[in-house]
């Protein structure tokens, strides 16, 4: 199977779901393992399949039920940032427990807003992880710092707290943690380093609305929080974002730069021409309209979505080989934006990861291998190359070997080339029979591992 970036991983498995609703998980069911060999055989081998129906389709749009609210933001014919707008960010910000929250265009421009106003800009180092999503790093170069790499910790796909401390220079300025997969990372530990070294923290939360650390919902923990209402996301919205804060200060200026730099809050007396360089990159009232309609089931889904992955975790740990993503002792809600376990093929007869995949979509469960390595993708060195890197960095920075090998991330790797499987967020909406359904399609892979292996060298499958 040839690697799939997320967003093709995403057109197929919703293929595979389509017309599925949310709410109907029932299905016929399935008699893998009733004693015929055709029946326990893997369907890669001509078995029948674990899981036979679809899956919940996403997005969600429950007709009739929201139409009437996106038809009258319409017909208003107010479609330009208004009340809508700022009844989404009252919401969102109610939801997550922050004092603010400015909504944007996208996650990308929710990065790169925060980054900006949090006064992270040329001269300054940023440090993430290598395993995200490519807009957490062009959020970190399109503000003209330098991104560097701390290596995740295998078990838990996260950034790993011992990797950052080691990565600190004079020149960083902040660190930008991401809670990959909707999984909180160890923000406790990486506030302690903040706080030692005086670094300014945002969270890219992008994948993970509602999952909280303690308690508190991720997203608020640092300086500031920012979030994605992408197709594929927890809370979609075709386009859009937000950022979250109790600065006000920061917030004003936030709302200033995605605004042209006209005054807001704190400035909205005392000026009234734009103040300061700022874009445009602002929500409109269709986007904040669809948002707050898919607002009403994110807390029910995302409680949905824990419980049949904390479910679907203790079926699959017991497979030999299988080792889902371990959750960090404060996490006190993964909303596992998508559901990722750790595949060792030795375990499996040798069999390659490919061919677990195939295995496993075969059973009706899609699948995907997840990101491939980012911190070697060409857009760093294009940076690098620019006209304004070469004019403010010292050429010593800007040395793109010594940069890969300062910045090698061989855990990451390891999750990108050998280990990580996915499953996504919409598969957890089904019921435990569906787990059960993927769990038992996992066990008869392993359970037939080699037989699987025998036909791939034969070249029959
Ligand atoms: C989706 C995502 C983004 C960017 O959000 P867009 O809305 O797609 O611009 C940033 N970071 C992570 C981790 C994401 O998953």
């Amino acid at each position: 199977m040839k690697k799939t970036t997320r967003r093709e991983f995403f057109k197929t498995s919703f293929r595979a779901g389509a017309g599925i609703a949310l709410a109907s998980v029932a299905h016929p069911v399935v008699s893998w393992g009733a004693g015929t060999e055709s029946a326990t055989l893997p369907a890669l081998l001509g078995g029948s399949r674990s899981h036979a129906g679809g899956w919940p389709a996403w997005p969600v749009w429950k007709s009739p039920e929201y139409d009437g609210k996106l038809l009258e933001v319409m017909r208003s014919g107010v479609w330009s940032r208004a009340h809508n707008t700022d009844a989404f960010e009252a919401k969102w910000a109610e939801m997550v427990g922050a004092k603010r929250c400015l909504s944007v265009v996208n996650g990308t421009n929710s990065l790169i807003t925060a980054l900006a106003q949090a006064g992270i800009g040329i001269g300054d180092e940023v440090i993430t992880t290598p395993y995200t999503f490519v807009a957490t790093v062009q959020a970190i170069l399109m503000n003209g710092a330098i991104p560097v790499f701390a290596d995740v910790d295998r078990e838990t796909f996260q950034i790993d707290p011992v990797q950052i401390e080691r990565k600190i220079t004079k020149r960083t300025k902040a660190i930008l943690p991401v809670h990959i997969l909707g999984i909180p990372a160890d923000m406790d530990r990486i506030m302690a380093i903040a706080r030692k070294h005086d670094l300014i923290v945002i969270e890219d939360a992008c994948q993970a609305h509602l999952a909280s650390y303690g308690g508190k919902p991720v997203g608020t923990i640092g300086f500031a929080g920012c979030f994605s209402f992408q197709n594929s996301k927890n809370l979609p919205i075709g386009e859009g974002g937000a950022i979250v804060s109790d600065d006000d200060d920061f917030m004003d200026r936030c709302f200033s730069y995605h605004n042209l730099g006209f005054p807001y809050g704190s400035r909205a007396g005392s000026l009234s021409d734009a103040f300061m360089v700022g874009g445009k990159v602002r929500f409109s009232e269709y986007q904040a309209a669809i948002g707050l309609l898919e607002l009403q089931d994110l807390e029910q889904a995302s409680a949905l979505r824990w419980e049949n992955g904390q479910y679907l975790r203790s079926k699959i740990a017991a497979v030999p080989g299988i080792a889902p993503a371990r959750l960090y002792p404060q996490t006190t809600r993964a909303v596992y934006h998508l559901f990722p376990f750790r595949y060792d093929k030795e375990q499996f007869c040798g069999m390659p990861r490919d061919l677990f995949l195939r295995a496993l979509e075969a059973e009706g469960v899609p699948c995907s291998s997840g990101y491939t390595p980012l911190q070697t993708q060409p857009f760093i060195r294009a940076a690098f190359e620019s006209k304004l890197y070469r004019k403010v960095y010292p050429k010593s920075l800007l040395n793109y070997d010594a940069y890969l090998l300062k910045n090698s991330c061989p855990e990451s790797d390891a999750l990108c080339d050998e280990e990580a499987v996915w499953l996504t967020q919409n598969m957890l909406l089904a019921g435990h029979r569906e787990m059960d359904e993927i769990a038992a399609a996992i066990e008869k892979i392993h359970s037939h591992a080699g037989r699987i292996m025998d036909a791939f060298k034969k070249g029959e499958i």
